[in-house]
C-alpha cells in the first residue's frame, strides 16, 4: 500500500500514520523518495481501512496496490481445476462442463424424468433445488431434506454428480450426506456464516454472484471459502440487477475475461436466471461459451408449465436438445469439448 502525503518532510504526520499502522494493523511503514512524501506500507495490509487513512488531514491519496483478496487472486496460480468425477473436471481449459436439471425438485418422478433428459445428452452434473430462495413467502419454498434425498437417489440411478442450493450453515451436514457440490445462491453470496461453513466442507462449492456485487466483493466472498480451507471454489455469473427490465437480470458476460485476469477460479455461466425466458437461454449460453466460460448451468424440465418454480425460463426437451447441440458447436469452435 502506498500513502501519498500533501506536504513533504512532514515528520509529525509520518510518525502519526506509522504508529497507527503498527498499533492497529501490525504493519510496517517505510518512507520513500527524497521529498519524504510517500509511505510504503508492508505486512498484512488487506485489513487496513482505506477510508480511515484517507480521512487523516494531510493525506493526499492512498493506493492499495495489492488486491484485498489473496488466495483467490491470479497471482497465486494460473488455474484451479475442480475434479467432480473421473471424467468431469471444471476449469479444464479444454472443456465446457454442462450442468442441467430442474429449478426446483417438485417430486421424485419429475426429478427422475428430468435427470433422464439430461443424461440422454451425456450431462454429468444434475442440478435441482431443495431449498428455494423465493422473493415472496407464499411461493413454493422447496421440499427441503426430502428433496435432497431424492437428489441422491437420482444421482445414483443415473450415475451423475449432483448440485443443490444450500441457504444456511446449519444444513451443511444434510447436504454433505446427499449432494456432491454445494451451491451458494446469489442472495447468499454475502452470508458469511454460510461461507465459513462451506469453507470447512470437503465438497466443492459453486458461488453465484450477488445481485448487486462487484467482482471484488464476489472474489472477497470466495476468499472466505478459500481462507477457511476449501480450495474447490467455482464462480457462477448469473446476471446483476440494473435499471433494465426487459431481461430478468443483466448478464455480465464481460466479467468472464475480466475474472480470468483477476482469479484462477473456474467460471460458470447461468443463462437461465439471467434471461428469465426460455427462448433467450440458448443464445446467451452460446455467448458464455464463446467468451470462455468453463461451464454452464441450465434449467430444464420435461413439461415446464408444471414446474413449481421458474416455468418461464425452463427448457423443454426440444429447446434443451437444440441448446446442447449448439453449445457443442460453439465449444468446438473455441477448441473445447462439452463434458
Ligand atoms: C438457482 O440457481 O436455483 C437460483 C435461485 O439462482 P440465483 O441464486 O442465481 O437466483
Ligand atoms: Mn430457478
Amino acid at each position: 500500500m502506498l500513502i501519498v502525503l500533501k506536504e513533504k518532510n512532514h515528520t509529525a504526520l509520518i510518525n502519526e500514520i506509522s504508529d497507527l499502522l503498527e498499533k492497529k494493523y501490525g504493519c510496517q511503514s517505510h518512507v520513500i523518495g527524497q521529498n519524504r512524501r510517500v509511505i510504503a506500507v508492508t505486512g498484512e495490509t488487506a485489513g487496513i481501512e482505506i477510508g480511515l487513512i484517507e480521512s487523516i488531514a494531510g493525506v493526499k491519496s492512498v493506493d492499495r496496490v495489492d488486491r484485498p483478496y489473496k488466495l483467490a487472486s491470479r497471482e497465486q496460480k494460473d488455474r484451479t481445476q475442480v475434479k467432480i468425477s473421473r471424467d468431469c473436471v471444471i476449469g479444464d481449459p479444454a472443456s465446457v462442463v454442462m450442468i442441467a436439471g430442474p429449478c426446483s425438485i417438485d417430486s421424485e418422478e419429475q426429478l427422475m424424468e428430468t435427470a433422464a433428459m439430461a443424461k440422454k445428452k451425456g450431462v454429468k452434473i444434475l442440478r435441482g433445488g431443495a431449498y428455494k430462495p423465493r422473493t415472496g413467502p407464499y411461493a413454493f419454498q422447496g421440499h427441503g431434506e426430502k428433496a435432497l434425498k431424492m437428489m441422491k437417489k437420482a444421482g445414483e440411478k443415473y450415475g451423475m454428480a449432483t448440485i443443490s442450493e444450500i441457504m444456511k450453515a446449519d444444513d451443511i451436514g444434510i447436504f454433505e450426506e446427499n449432494v456432491d457440490i454445494l451451491h451458494i445462491g446469489a442472495r447468499n453470496m454475502q452470508n458469511y456464516d454460510l461461507l465459513k461453513a462451506a469453507a470447512k466442507s470437503k465438497k466443492p462449492v459453486m458461488l453465484k454472484r450477488g445481485l448487486a456485487a462487484t467482482l471484488e466483493e464476489w472474489l472477497l466472498a470466495a476468499e472466505y471459502i478459500l481462507a477457511g480451507g476449501n480450495p474447490n471454489v467455482m464462480l457462477c455469473e448469473r446476471g446483476i440487477r440494473t435499471f433494465e427490465r426487459e431481461v430478468r437480470f443483466t448478464l455480465c458476460l464481460g466479467s468472464i475475461p475480466a475474472l480470468r485476469e483477476l482469479t484462477h477460479l473456474p467460471i460458470i455461466v447461468d443463462p437461465s436466471h439471467a434471461m428469465g425466458k426460455t427462448r433467450w437461454v440458448k443464445d446467451v449460453a452460446l455467448g458464455g461459451v464463446a467468451v470462455g466460460a468453463d461451464g454452464l448451468i441450465i434449467e430444464i424440465h420435461p413439461r415446464p408449465s408444471e414446474s413449481m418454480c421458474d416455468s418461464a425460463q425452463l427448457l423443454d426437451e426440444e429447446h434443451w436438445n437444440d441448446c446442447y447441440d449448439s453449445v457443442a458447436k460453439v465449444a468446438e469452435a473455441v477448441g473445447k469439448k462439452v463434458c
